[in-house]
């Protein structure tokens, strides 16, 4: 039905590349391109013979990108490189035209900050290309914004509150490591807390405002206020809403490893004089990580991420809890993945294949919760993202 172009190939691209390959009949040609051939030829090598095409790519070349695509022929981008390429990637999808997936809003390397603002802003370039750019088609930002949509369509006539919860509960044996990209990782949950009140945001210093929370298939863990980049949208999207809270679990080491961090200069983004050569510590400090991609292989546990909604429905006060629950070993034996990379690229695959099969279709830069959530709901149960919905 569509040949697809796959930009990155870190632990979120190998998801993504096996789970297109799994479904052929939608995407018919397949290419891999990433900034490191090797790490392509390395997913390339895991998959059948001839499944997919790799290619290298620079994606912050715009002009490079456009050539790509029309090289093979390219009729729908997934972005799973990193946030910083967002926006060239999607200049390339104008200019090419060609429909356009990410999992993660555009940030600029010099400045930690999450918005919308920029890739909703290429709203009229996608409409007057005819194409369609589906934003944050990951698990929390996407999943969790299709649970929203699926609350309100089916459970509720108004949703006053919606708290986001996403618990890894692995262990991969090492004092500290990131799930994914250290550098994206880091920065996100260092920064100051904020979240969104009766019309107006709230911000709090950096994990002031934690709660123990129950998850199914795990336990009880800290959860953590964070802010987190789908709130953006369902502010705008989900009707009646007074409250939406983002928390995030994170164990005692991680913490403490992190304040340490923090305190001695190593999460700072500016770059600083080393013996004559500038260096930014936070990319100095992902060097030293290990790879998240290699933590797949020792990685145990499962991680359970959901949206517990409140609201009323006929009259009525109601609660509910939709969640989904992964196991980091079966997901590695699975695609060689860990579960944060399956949870994100399980959905980047699926948010492109409604848009190929027209499922989800409209022109313009769209989030996912705009969307008529059911058919997403229903691939993830048969794309190995089951999910479950408890009345609280
Ligand atoms: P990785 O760092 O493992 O992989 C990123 C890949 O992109 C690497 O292969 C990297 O190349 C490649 N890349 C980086 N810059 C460029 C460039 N300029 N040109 C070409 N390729 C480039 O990250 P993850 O796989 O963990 O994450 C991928 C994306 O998924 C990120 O945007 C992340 O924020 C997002 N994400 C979203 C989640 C969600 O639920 N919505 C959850 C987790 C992640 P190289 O190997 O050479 O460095």
């Amino acid at each position: 039905m569509a040949v697809v172009l796959i930009i990155g190939a870190g632990g979120v691209g190998r998801v993504v590349a096996h789970k297109c390959v799994r479904n052929a009949d939608t995407f018919t040609s397949i290419t891999l391109a990433s900034r490191t051939l090797e790490k392509c030829r390395v997913i390339q090598e895991e998959l059948p013979e001839g499944a997919i095409d790799i290619a290298q790519i620079d994606a912050d070349n715009t002009r490079d990108v456009v050539t790509l695509i029309k090289r093979t022929g390219a009729e729908i981008l997934i972005n799973v490189a990193l946030p910083y390429q967002d926006l060239t990637l999607m200049d390339a999808c104008i200019e090419a035209g060609i429909d356009y997936v990410d999992t993660a809003n555009y940030e600029h390397p010099d400045e930690a900050k999450f918005e919308y603002k920029e890739q909703w802003a290429r709203d009229d370039a996608f409409k007057k290309a005819g194409i369609m750019g589906l934003l944050g088609s990951g698990f929390d930002p996407g999943a969790t914004n299709v649970f929203c949509a699926y609350a309100q369509k089916h459970y509720f006539d108004e949703i006053h509150t919606i708290d986001i919860l996403d618990c890894n509960g692995g262990d991969h044996g090492y004092p500290f490591a990131t799930n994914f990209n250290p550098e994206i990782n880091l920065r996100e949950v260092s920064a100051r807390g904020r979240y969104w009140e009766d019309g107006v945001w709230i911000e709090t210093e950096p994990m002031a405002i934690h709660m123990p929370w129950d998850y199914p298939e795990i336990g009880v863990k800290e959860s953590y206020l964070l802010y987190h980049e789908e709130m953006e949208s369902l502010v705008k999207h989900i009707k009646g809403l007074k409250r939406i809270r983002f928390f995030m679990t994170f164990g005692e080491s991680y913490l403490t490893h992190m304040k340490v961090l923090e305190n001695v200069g190593m999460l700072g983004i500016e770059p600083v004089e080393h013996h004559g050569h500038k260096i930014i510590p936070i990319e100095f400090l992902a060097t030293l990580l290990p790879d998240p991609a290699s933590l797949g292989a020792r990685t145990k546990g499962k991680t359970n991420i959901g949206i517990v909604a409140e609201g009323i429905k006929n009259g009525r006060k109601r609660k509910i809890y939709i969640y989904q629950v992964s196991d980091h070993e079966a997901c590695y034996q699975e695609v060689n993945s860990q579960a944060v990379s399956y949870t994100t690229g399980v959905p980047a695959m699926i948010g492109a294949k409604l848009i190929v099969e027209k499922q989800w279709y409209a022109t313009g830069v769209f989030n996912m919760e705009e969307f008529d959530p059911d058919p997403f709901m229903e691939a993830m149960n048969r794309q190995g993202l089951p999910w479950n919905i408890q009345e609280l």
